[in-house]
C-alpha cells in the first residue's frame, strides 16, 4: 500500500476575505439545519428514543443547535453488543483495509472542513481559527493513526533465538471498548480516542459530552460513509452520569478511553478497577484529565514574547483547553514590567458572539459560567484584580471578560484549582528556582512554558519541569499530532500521549508463540 507521508494539515487564519466569506456562507448553510434530532447509531441503525437531549449555543442559549436521541441503560447494552458482534469480522481484516478506511473517513473530513468548523462555532462557541485548528487535528489524528496501525502489524521483528524452537510474537487487538469524550474539543478527542482504537482491530461505544452531541451526529456520518461496517463504531449520547457510569462498570467494557476532568476520571477509575460478576478480564483505562498549567518567565526572557505567548496560552478558546495557561509565574524583577504588557494586550482583546470571530467567544455553558463567575469571587479574597473581573454586560451568551489576579500566593485556591476559562492567577517568585518549585507544586502535571536565555536553566527546567509537554520559548498550547505527543503526569491522567508514536500499542496485546521443531 502506497501512502504519502503524514503531513499536519494546515489551519486557516482567516486573514483574507475570500476564507472569511467562505466561514460566513458556512455558517448560513449550518443554522438552515437547527433544530434537527439526530439519533443513537447501534450496529449501523438508527436509533431514535423519546427523550432528547438538547443542544443550544453559548453564544445566545435560547438558540437550539440540535437535538439527539438519549441512550438508556438497553441501549447500552445493545451497543457493547453490536461492537462485540463486529469485532468478530473487523480483527480480521488486514491492517492495510482498515487503514484504507480512516483514510477515506479523513478525506471526506477534509472536504467538509468549513462546514464542520461552522458546527463547532456555533455548539461550543469557537472562533473561526479555534475552529479550523480543531477540525485540522482530528484530520491529523485520523491520517497520522491510520498510518502508524500499518508499523505495528508483525509486531516485534527481533526476540532472540532459541535453538529448537520456532518463535514469534505478534500483536492482537483487546476487544471493545469505551470511549467517553469532553466537550471543549469534541471532533479531534472523540475522533483521536476512537480511530485509535479501532484502526488496529479494536471496536468501540462512543459517548460524547453532552453539549457536543450534533457535531459529533456529523463525524459519525462521515464514518458510515468512508465504509466503515455497522458496530465497529456505535454513537451512543447521553448523560455521565447515567449511561457514561454504566459502561465504564459494564462486564463487557475492555478498556475504556476517557478524556474529561480530575473528578470524573477519577471515579472512572476507581469503578473500572472492580471486577462485575461475568467479567474475565482487567479493564485498561487510559485517563487524559485537567491542568493547573504554567508559564514562568525569568529575568533574561524577552518579555514582549513572554507577553503575547502567555494571552494566547491563557485566552484562546476562553481558556478552555486542558493545555491553557492558568498560572503566569514571574521572577519579582521583571514582574511588573511583564504584567503591564499582559494587562495592556489582554485589554484589547474582544470577547462577542463567537461567530463574529472574537478574540474569544464565550465559554461553554451555564455550569460552566457560574463556575468560572464563582473563582472571580475566590479571586478577589485571594488576589489582586488586574483587569476583567465579572460577566460581559448585556451580553445573551456565556461571555466573561479575560480576567487577571496578581499577586496569588502559589498554594492560593485559584492557583491550585483548575478555572477552564479566561482566568489567570499571576504569581510572584525571589527568582527561577523559586518559580520551577512552585511550578511543580500543583497535582496536576499536563503542559508548561519556560521564557528565558539563560542556557544552563533551560536545561534544568528540561530534566525538572515536571510536565508531559514542556515548552521553551513559546506558548504552552497547540501541540502538533506527530510533532509533540500529548499527555499528562500525576493526576492529569496515564500519559497516555495522543499523536505519538506509540499511542496505538496501548490497545493492543501481545501473543507470544512458540513451536517446538
Ligand atoms: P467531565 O469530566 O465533566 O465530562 C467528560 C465526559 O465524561 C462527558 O462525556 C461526561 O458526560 C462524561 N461523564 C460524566 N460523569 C461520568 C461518569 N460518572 N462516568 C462516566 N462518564 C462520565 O469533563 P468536561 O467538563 O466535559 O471537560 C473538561 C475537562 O476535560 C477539563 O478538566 C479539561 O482539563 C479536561 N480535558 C483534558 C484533556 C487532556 O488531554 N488532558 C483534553 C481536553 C479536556
Amino acid at each position: 500500500m502506497l501512502i504519502a507521508p503524514f503531513r499536519n494539515e494546515p489551519f486557516d487564519l482567516f486573514d483574507t476575505e475570500s476564507a472569511k466569506a467562505d466561514m460566513q456562507q458556512a455558517l448560513k448553510k449550518v443554522r438552515a439545519e437547527f433544530g434537527k434530532t439526530y439519533p443513537l447509531v447501534i450496529n449501523g441503525e438508527r436509533v431514535q428514543t423519546e427523550a432528547t437531549l438538547v443542544s443550544t449555543n453559548p453564544s445566545n442559549p435560547d438558540e437550539i443547535v440540535g437535538y439527539t436521541a438519549k441512550a438508556t441503560t438497553r441501549h447500552a447494552d445493545a451497543a457493547l453488543e453490536a461492537a462485540w458482534a463486529a469485532f468478530e469480522s473487523w480483527k480480521r481484516w488486514s491492517q492495510e483495509d482498515r487503514s484504507r478506511v480512516m483514510l477515506k473517513a479523513a478525506a471526506i473530513m477534509r472536504r467538509r472542513k468549513r462546514e464542520l468548523e461552522a458546527w463547532l462555532v456555533y455548539e461550543i462557541g469557537k472562533n473561526y481559527v479555534e475552529a479550523s485548528a480543531e477540525v485540522a487535528e482530528m484530520i491529523d489524528f485520523t491520517e497520522y493513526y491510520a498510518r502508524q496501525a500499518i508499523r505495528h502489524v508483525g509486531g516485534l521483528g527481533s526476540l532472540i533465538d532459541y535453538s529448537g524452537e520456532e518463535n514469534e510474537s505478534f500483536y492482537v487487538p483487546l476487544g471493545v471498548g469505551v470511549t467517553i469524550s469532553p466537550w471543549n474539543f469534541p471532533m479531534a478527542l472523540m475522533t483521536g480516542m476512537t480511530v485509535g482504537a479501532i484502526v488496529v482491530g479494536n471496536t468501540v461505544v462512543c459517548k460524547p459530552a453532552e453539549d457536543t452531541v450534533v457535531s459529533l451526529a456529523k463525524i459519525f456520518d462521515i464514518f458510515a460513509e468512508a465504509g466503515l461496517p455497522p458496530g465497529v463504531v456505535n454513537y451512543l449520547p447521553g448523560t455521565g452520569r447515567e449511561i457514561g457510569s454504566y459502561l465504564v462498570a459494564h462486564p463487557k467494557t475492555r478498556f475504556i478511553n476517557f478524556t474529561g476532568s480530575l473528578a470524573t476520571g477519577a471515579q472512572i477509575n476507581e469503578s473500572a478497577a472492580k471486577l462485575a460478576e461475568g467479567q474475565k478480564w482487567f479493564k485498561r483505562v487510559f485517563l487524559e484529565l485537567g491542568g493547573k498549567d504554567a508559564i514562568l518567565v525569568d529575568e533574561t526572557a524577552n518579555l514582549d514574547d513572554a507577553a503575547t505567548a502567555a494571552i494566547q496560552a491563557a485566552f484562546g478558546y476562553s481558556g478552555q483547553k486542558c493545555s491553557a495557561c492558568s498560572r503566569l509565574i514571574v521572577v519579582d524583577s521583571v514582574y511588573d514590567a511583564l504584567l503591564e504588557k499582559v494587562v495592556a494586550k489582554t485589554k484589547e482583546l474582544v470577547v462577542s458572539e463567537a461567530k463574529d470571530n472574537p478574540s474569544f467567544g464565550p465559554v461553554c455553558n451555564e455550569l460552566q459560567y457560574k463556575k468560572v463567575l464563582s473563582y472571580i469571587d475566590i479571586g478577589h479574597t485571594e488576589g489582586k484584580l488586574l483587569t476583567g473581573g465579572k460577566a460581559v454586560e448585556n451580553a445573551a451568551g456565556y461571555l466573561i471578560e479575560p480576567t487577571i489576579f496578581g499577586d496569588v500566593s502559589p498554594r492560593a485556591r485559584i492557583a491550585q484549582e483548575e478555572v477552564f476559562g479566561p482566568f489567570v492567577a499571576a504569581i510572584r517568585v525571589k527568582d527561577f528556582d523559586e518559580g520551577l518549585a512552585v511550578v511543580n507544586d500543583t497535582v496536576y502535571g499536563l503542559t508548561g512554558a519556560l521564557f528565558s536565555n539563560d542556557r544552563s536553566r533551560i536545561e534544568r527546567a528540561r530534566r525538572d519541569f515536571h510536565v508531559g509537554n514542556l515548552y521553551f520559548n513559546r506558548k504552552c498550547t497547540g501541540a502538533l499530532v506527530g510533532v509533540q505527543p500529548f499527555g499528562g503526569f500525576n493526576l492529569t491522567g496515564t500519559d497516555t500521549k495522543t499523536g505519538g508514536p506509540d499511542y496505538l500499542l496501548q490497545f493492543l496485546q501481545m501473543k507470544a508463540v512458540a513451536e517446538r521443531l
